[in-house]
């Protein structure tokens, strides 16, 4: 199929390269000037494991272009994978998204050929009724369908969660359901050679194709992610129980998710949630049951515990260091998860921001997202070229993102170059154990060593 895909982000870019590598043509559009620029060089404009090279693998089937024009014309099928940012008061901006959205209409008036709108950007219920009611409007009713298929794509696992989903969720009418199990049959039928080292995981059974109305669809989106959300916050207020009764986190959180009814899957306590999808998408749903006469008291309560939660890693370090002027401390990690470079709602940047105020010297080490870093934070924090530097001489050291690298560490390494072998895990993630001899201060697991 022509495929058109608008907005170059995490979302778009992911979908466009699986969709060219399933041998669709694929035309992607960004008004990003430089974004298209540097993809059409094959120079990616953000981290995600794997993107590259699965747009190199076939580079005759993807193109990009800030003209979305010629794109649109063409298209079986056009994408919406824009930005729907949170407002200050948490509703989300569908600027970008009724920008693109008006700009495809007035082209697709101009064309005759039947295309299906699908929008991918996460967006309160009935956004999809009001692009449909444009089209309407426009005259387009008999050859232009608008459906919602929500992405449930992880970051850093965005390539394995597109071509091995556990389900995948069109709203709208049946004929335009039909286009995209088209669309998606190679992923629906598994009938594709893995383009992942990983292959096919073991046990995997084919994904659902769910079909929905248009808001229940678009509902769905925001509810997965309170879910989890919930689950994290869940967690991390047992954490912090345990922390006040000397109960490890780690153990109570592996015998609730044994039982199936709870599973595992997000019940690491730590200092909470960040990045582009669950703050915007907890606050947006507590924005929509609000504006719907609901007030949606569970969800509240997860997103004010939180806010509060990373706040917990600095408690920590006053109890044990005092005062903190003076002070250098090292911080591992600033993307908001491993597999990243994202920092949007990273817990690292108002935790930096917080030791610098206090009058810490402040050294920081990411594998990969230091670059982005440095437009966010204070000029007189340090970026280290290597984990030993950062840890040079330090006070103390926060792990905020649990990297690999830093999972791994050499533990007797990290003591023999910081001046206090104090570590606070906001993670939970180090394998330490008492021969270390290390001051480890874990979130929910008391301290050892
Ligand atoms: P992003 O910010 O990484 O990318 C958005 C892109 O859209 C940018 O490159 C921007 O320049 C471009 N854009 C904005 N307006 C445009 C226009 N009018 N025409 C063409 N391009 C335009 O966003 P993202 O993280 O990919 O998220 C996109 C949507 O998908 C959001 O609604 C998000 O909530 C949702 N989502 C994101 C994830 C994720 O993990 N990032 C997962 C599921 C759903």
């Amino acid at each position: 199929m022509k495929v058109t895909v608008i907005g170059t982000g995490y979302v778009g870019l992911t979908t466009g390269a699986s969709l060219a590598y399933l041998n669709h043509e694929v035309t992607c559009v960004d008004t990003d000037d430089r974004k298209v620029e540097q993809l059409s060089q094959g120079i990616m404009p953000f981290y995600e494991p794997g993107l590259h090279e699965l747009i190199h693998m076939r580079p005759d089937h993807i193109r990009f272009t800030s003209s979305a024009w010629e794109a649109v014309m063409d298209a079986d099928v056009v994408f919406f994978a824009v930005g729907t940012p949170a407002n200050e008061d948490g509703s989300p901006n569908l600027t970008f998204l009724f920008s693109a959205v008006e700009e495809t209409i007035g082209y697709l008036r101009m064309k005759s050929k039947p295309t299906v709108l699908i929008n991918k950007s996460t967006v309160p219920v009935g956004t999809g009724d009001q692009i449909d009611r444009k089209v309407k409007e426009a005259g387009l009713a008999n050859r232009v369908m608008v459906v919602s298929n929500p992405e449930f794509l992880r970051q850093g696992r965005a390539l394995f969660d597109t071509f091995y989903p556990e389900r995948i969720v069109v709203g709208g009418e049946q004929a335009a359901s039909d286009v995209l199990e088209t669309l998606y049959a190679a992923v629906l039928n598994q009938s594709f050679e893995s383009p992942l080292l990983t292959g096919r995981p073991d046990g995997y059974s084919l994904p659902d194709y769910i079909r929905v109305d248009r808001r229940s669809a678009e509902l769905a989106k925001y509810a997965a992610n309170a879910f989890l959300a919930m689950k994290i916050s869940f967690i991390n207020e047992i954490a912090n129980v345990c922390d006040r009764v000397g109960a490890d986190v780690r153990q109570v959180a592996g015998i609730i998710g044994a039982d199936p009814r709870i599973g595992p899957s997000f019940l690491q306590a730590g200092i909470g949630y960040g990045g582009s999808c669950f703050p915007k998408d907890t606050r947006a749903l507590q924005f929509i049951a609000d504006t719907n006469g609901y007030d949606f008291k569970l969800l509240s309560a997860v997103i004010e515990v939180n806010q509060s939660q990373k706040f917990i890693m600095i408690h920590k370090l006053y109890e044990q260091l005092g005062e903190l002027a003076g002070k250098q401390i090292a911080v591992l990690g600033l993307s908001f998860k491993p597999g990243t470079d994202d920092l949007r709602e990273a817990p690292s940047i108002p935790l930096i921001r917080t030791l610098v105020a206090a009058g810490a010297k402040v050294r920081v080490h990411d594998p990969v997202a230091m670059r982005k870093a440095a437009a966010l934070l204070p000029d007189s924090v340090h970026f280290a070229g290597g984990i030993l530097e950062a840890l040079s001489q330090a006070d103390a050291a926060l792990l905020i993102t649990e990297w690999p690298e830093y999972t791994s560490m050499d533990i007797g390494k990290l003591k023999s170059v910081m001046r206090r072998p104090l570590v606070i895990d906001g993670r939970n993630a180090l394998n330490v154990s008492e021969h270390d001899e290390l001051e480890y201060i874990g979130i929910g697991i008391g301290m050892k060593g």
